[in-house]
Protein backbone atom coordinates (compact mmCIF):
# COMPACT_ATOMS: atom_id res chain seq x y z
CA UNK A 1 0.00 0.00 0.00
CA UNK A 2 1.96 2.90 -1.15
CA UNK A 3 -0.34 5.54 -0.46
CA UNK A 4 -0.57 4.71 3.05
CA UNK A 5 2.19 7.11 3.69
CA UNK A 6 0.16 10.16 1.80
CA UNK A 7 -1.86 9.71 4.27
CA UNK A 8 -0.15 9.24 7.47
CA UNK A 9 0.98 12.92 6.39
CA UNK A 10 -2.04 14.63 5.49
CA UNK A 11 -4.41 16.16 7.50
CA UNK A 12 -6.65 16.72 4.75
CA UNK A 13 -7.37 12.97 5.15
CA UNK A 14 -6.04 11.62 8.71
CA UNK A 15 -7.17 14.95 11.32
CA UNK A 16 -10.70 15.30 11.37
CA UNK A 17 -9.88 18.34 13.29
CA UNK A 18 -7.75 20.05 11.25
CA UNK A 19 -8.83 23.47 9.06
CA UNK A 20 -8.19 20.65 5.38
CA UNK A 21 -10.47 17.82 7.21
CA UNK A 22 -13.15 20.45 7.82
CA UNK A 23 -13.33 21.99 4.70
CA UNK A 24 -13.92 19.12 2.78
CA UNK A 25 -16.50 18.02 5.18
CA UNK A 26 -18.09 21.87 4.78
CA UNK A 27 -18.02 21.08 1.39
CA UNK A 28 -20.18 18.35 0.61
CA UNK A 29 -22.11 17.55 4.08
CA UNK A 30 -25.57 20.49 2.93
CA UNK A 31 -25.35 18.08 0.04
CA UNK A 32 -25.24 14.98 1.55
CA UNK A 33 -27.78 15.86 4.34
CA UNK A 34 -30.22 16.38 1.57
CA UNK A 35 -29.78 13.69 -0.28
CA UNK A 36 -29.91 11.08 2.85
CA UNK A 37 -32.87 11.97 4.28
CA UNK A 38 -34.40 8.67 4.70
CA UNK A 39 -32.77 7.31 7.58
CA UNK A 40 -31.43 3.94 6.90
CA UNK A 41 -27.95 1.78 6.68
CA UNK A 42 -25.36 3.65 5.54
CA UNK A 43 -21.57 1.79 4.17
CA UNK A 44 -18.84 4.48 4.19
CA UNK A 45 -16.37 2.99 1.59
CA UNK A 46 -13.18 3.84 2.15
CA UNK A 47 -13.75 5.50 5.26
CA UNK A 48 -10.52 6.63 6.08
CA UNK A 49 -10.53 8.44 9.34
CA UNK A 50 -14.45 8.24 9.11
CA UNK A 51 -15.10 12.24 9.59
CA UNK A 52 -18.08 11.45 7.41
CA UNK A 53 -19.30 8.24 9.29
CA UNK A 54 -19.89 10.28 12.32
CA UNK A 55 -21.62 13.15 10.18
CA UNK A 56 -24.00 10.09 8.68
CA UNK A 57 -24.67 8.70 12.54
CA UNK A 58 -25.32 12.33 13.56
CA UNK A 59 -27.74 12.15 11.15
CA UNK A 60 -29.43 9.72 12.91
CA UNK A 61 -28.56 6.42 10.57
CA UNK A 62 -27.00 3.58 11.11
CA UNK A 63 -23.24 3.62 9.50
CA UNK A 64 -20.40 0.72 8.83
CA UNK A 65 -17.37 2.51 7.61
CA UNK A 66 -14.90 0.39 5.43
CA UNK A 67 -11.17 0.82 4.41
CA UNK A 68 -8.40 -0.80 3.86
CA UNK A 69 -5.70 1.06 5.75
CA UNK A 70 -5.00 0.27 9.48
CA UNK A 71 -3.12 3.16 10.16
CA UNK A 72 -6.13 5.34 9.23
CA UNK A 73 -8.96 2.87 11.10
CA UNK A 74 -7.23 2.38 13.97
CA UNK A 75 -7.79 6.32 13.97
CA UNK A 76 -11.21 6.23 13.39
CA UNK A 77 -11.63 4.31 16.40
CA UNK A 78 -10.16 5.99 18.56
CA UNK A 79 -12.18 9.06 17.81
CA UNK A 80 -14.82 6.54 17.69
CA UNK A 81 -14.04 5.73 21.52
CA UNK A 82 -14.06 9.67 21.96
CA UNK A 83 -17.15 10.56 20.63
CA UNK A 84 -19.05 7.74 22.10
CA UNK A 85 -20.28 6.22 18.77
CA UNK A 86 -21.53 3.74 17.55
CA UNK A 87 -20.06 3.32 14.23
CA UNK A 88 -19.00 0.27 13.70
CA UNK A 89 -15.33 0.39 11.21
CA UNK A 90 -14.21 -2.79 9.13
CA UNK A 91 -10.52 -3.61 8.12
CA UNK A 92 -11.62 -4.40 3.97
CA UNK A 93 -11.07 -4.55 0.54
CA UNK A 94 -13.46 -2.16 -1.58
CA UNK A 95 -12.89 -4.47 -4.66
CA UNK A 96 -14.80 -7.54 -2.42
CA UNK A 97 -16.85 -6.29 0.14
CA UNK A 98 -17.57 -8.24 3.32
CA UNK A 99 -21.03 -7.70 3.27
CA UNK A 100 -24.58 -9.37 2.10
CA UNK A 101 -26.19 -9.02 -0.83
CA UNK A 102 -28.56 -5.88 -0.50
CA UNK A 103 -27.75 -5.05 3.33
CA UNK A 104 -27.42 -1.52 2.68
CA UNK A 105 -29.90 1.98 2.21
CA UNK A 106 -26.66 3.90 0.66
CA UNK A 107 -23.16 3.66 -0.06
CA UNK A 108 -20.97 6.39 -0.02
CA UNK A 109 -17.84 6.51 -1.41
CA UNK A 110 -16.09 9.63 -0.92
CA UNK A 111 -13.02 12.23 -1.04
CA UNK A 112 -11.98 11.43 -4.22
CA UNK A 113 -10.76 7.86 -3.47
CA UNK A 114 -11.59 6.59 -6.91
CA UNK A 115 -7.92 7.52 -7.70
CA UNK A 116 -6.46 4.49 -5.79
CA UNK A 117 -8.09 2.14 -8.66
CA UNK A 118 -7.47 1.50 -12.10
CA UNK A 119 -10.34 0.93 -14.20
CA UNK A 120 -10.66 -2.76 -14.12
CA UNK A 121 -10.81 -2.34 -10.58
CA UNK A 122 -13.10 0.20 -10.10
CA UNK A 123 -15.46 -1.92 -12.04
CA UNK A 124 -15.10 -4.23 -9.78
CA UNK A 125 -15.57 -2.09 -6.70
CA UNK A 126 -19.22 -0.17 -8.35
CA UNK A 127 -20.62 -4.18 -8.87
CA UNK A 128 -19.90 -4.88 -5.18
CA UNK A 129 -21.65 -1.72 -4.63
CA UNK A 130 -24.21 -2.77 -6.38
CA UNK A 131 -24.02 -6.03 -5.20
CA UNK A 132 -24.89 -4.60 -1.37
CA UNK A 133 -27.12 -1.90 -2.14
CA UNK A 134 -30.67 -2.50 -1.59
CA UNK A 135 -33.22 -2.69 -4.31
CA UNK A 136 -34.43 1.45 -4.30
CA UNK A 137 -30.90 2.15 -2.46
CA UNK A 138 -28.47 4.97 -3.63
CA UNK A 139 -24.88 5.57 -4.35
CA UNK A 140 -23.45 8.65 -3.59
CA UNK A 141 -19.82 9.14 -5.29
CA UNK A 142 -17.84 12.33 -4.48
CA UNK A 143 -14.56 12.85 -7.18
CA UNK A 144 -12.33 15.19 -8.74
CA UNK A 145 -11.63 14.31 -12.57
CA UNK A 146 -7.93 13.73 -12.27
CA UNK A 147 -6.94 14.73 -16.27
CA UNK A 148 -8.16 18.18 -15.67
CA UNK A 149 -6.43 18.27 -12.22
CA UNK A 150 -3.00 17.04 -13.35
CA UNK A 151 -1.57 20.36 -15.22
CA UNK A 152 -2.41 21.68 -11.76
CA UNK A 153 -0.10 19.42 -9.64
CA UNK A 154 2.48 20.02 -13.06
CA UNK A 155 2.50 23.55 -12.45
CA UNK A 156 3.32 22.94 -8.31
CA UNK A 157 0.34 24.53 -7.64
CA UNK A 158 -0.96 22.15 -5.03
CA UNK A 159 1.08 22.17 -1.87
CA UNK A 160 -1.06 21.86 1.87
CA UNK A 161 0.39 21.76 5.28
CA UNK A 162 3.37 20.21 6.28
CA UNK A 163 4.37 19.02 2.20
CA UNK A 164 4.02 19.92 -1.54
CA UNK A 165 4.77 18.22 -4.65
CA UNK A 166 8.18 18.23 -6.13
CA UNK A 167 8.06 16.38 -9.13
CA UNK A 168 5.33 14.17 -11.24
CA UNK A 169 5.78 11.30 -13.32
CA UNK A 170 3.21 9.94 -16.16
CA UNK A 171 3.20 6.54 -17.63
CA UNK A 172 3.71 6.65 -21.53
CA UNK A 173 -0.04 6.16 -21.75
CA UNK A 174 -1.04 8.96 -19.25
CA UNK A 175 -3.21 6.10 -17.47
CA UNK A 176 -1.69 6.88 -14.11
CA UNK A 177 1.04 8.89 -12.82
CA UNK A 178 3.57 9.08 -9.61
CA UNK A 179 3.51 11.98 -7.37
CA UNK A 180 6.85 13.03 -5.40
CA UNK A 181 6.16 14.59 -2.39
CA UNK A 182 8.51 16.24 -0.46
CA UNK A 183 8.53 17.27 3.65
CA UNK A 184 10.64 18.62 6.15
CA UNK A 185 10.73 14.54 7.25
CA UNK A 186 11.76 13.17 3.89
CA UNK A 187 10.57 12.46 0.35
CA UNK A 188 7.56 10.13 -0.46
CA UNK A 189 5.94 8.50 -4.11
CA UNK A 190 2.33 7.68 -4.14
CA UNK A 191 0.79 6.18 -7.57
CA UNK A 192 -2.83 7.73 -8.46
CA UNK A 193 -4.92 6.66 -11.50
CA UNK A 194 -5.46 8.99 -14.12
CA UNK A 195 -8.34 9.20 -15.92
CA UNK A 196 -11.21 11.21 -15.63
CA UNK A 197 -14.77 11.80 -16.06
CA UNK A 198 -15.65 9.66 -18.39
CA UNK A 199 -14.18 6.40 -17.18
CA UNK A 200 -16.67 6.99 -14.00
CA UNK A 201 -19.64 8.29 -16.51
CA UNK A 202 -19.07 4.92 -18.76
CA UNK A 203 -17.98 2.49 -15.81
CA UNK A 204 -20.54 3.53 -13.64
CA UNK A 205 -23.40 2.94 -16.39
CA UNK A 206 -23.00 -0.95 -16.16
CA UNK A 207 -24.95 -0.88 -12.72
CA UNK A 208 -26.27 2.57 -11.75
CA UNK A 209 -28.41 4.71 -13.27
CA UNK A 210 -28.05 8.40 -12.59
CA UNK A 211 -30.01 10.72 -10.82
CA UNK A 212 -27.97 13.59 -10.39
CA UNK A 213 -24.64 15.31 -10.50
CA UNK A 214 -23.30 18.40 -9.14
CA UNK A 215 -20.12 20.02 -9.88
CA UNK A 216 -19.45 21.13 -6.08
CA UNK A 217 -16.52 23.38 -7.19
CA UNK A 218 -14.52 23.23 -10.45
CA UNK A 219 -13.21 19.35 -11.77
CA UNK A 220 -15.09 18.27 -8.40
CA UNK A 221 -18.19 16.60 -8.36
CA UNK A 222 -21.24 14.77 -6.49
CA UNK A 223 -23.16 11.75 -8.00
CA UNK A 224 -26.11 10.03 -6.95
CA UNK A 225 -26.96 6.82 -8.78
CA UNK A 226 -29.49 4.10 -8.09
CA UNK A 227 -29.20 0.43 -8.54
CA UNK A 228 -30.03 -0.43 -11.92
N1 LIG B 1 -13.43 8.84 2.32
C1 LIG B 1 -12.39 9.29 3.19
C2 LIG B 1 -12.44 10.79 3.34
O1 LIG B 1 -13.07 11.46 2.52
O2 LIG B 1 -11.82 11.28 4.30
C3 LIG B 1 -10.99 8.86 2.73
C4 LIG B 1 -10.62 9.29 1.34
S1 LIG B 1 -8.96 8.95 0.90
C5 LIG B 1 -8.75 9.97 -0.49
C6 LIG B 1 -9.00 7.36 0.11
C7 LIG B 1 -9.22 6.18 1.02
O3 LIG B 1 -9.31 4.98 0.24
C8 LIG B 1 -8.10 5.93 2.03
O4 LIG B 1 -8.66 5.91 3.30
C9 LIG B 1 -7.55 4.55 1.63
O5 LIG B 1 -7.04 3.81 2.71
C10 LIG B 1 -8.78 3.92 1.02
N2 LIG B 1 -8.55 2.78 0.13
C11 LIG B 1 -7.65 2.69 -0.87
N3 LIG B 1 -7.74 1.48 -1.48
C12 LIG B 1 -8.74 0.80 -0.84
C13 LIG B 1 -9.34 -0.48 -1.02
N4 LIG B 1 -8.90 -1.33 -1.97
N5 LIG B 1 -10.36 -0.83 -0.22
C14 LIG B 1 -10.80 0.01 0.76
N6 LIG B 1 -10.27 1.23 0.97
C15 LIG B 1 -9.27 1.63 0.17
Amino acid sequence: MDFEKYYIFSKTYNDIDSPEYKKRMEELTPYLSQILQQKGRVLDLACGVGGFSFFFEELGHEVVGLDISDFLLEKAKRYAKEKNSKVEFVKGDARELPFKDESFDYVVFLGNSIVHFTPTELNQVFKEIKRVLKHWGQFILNYNDMRAVLPLLERSEVIADGYWVNRIYKDKDEKYFIAVFESPEGIFEVKFNLWGKTAVDLLSKLYFIKEKSIEIRENSYLEVFRRK
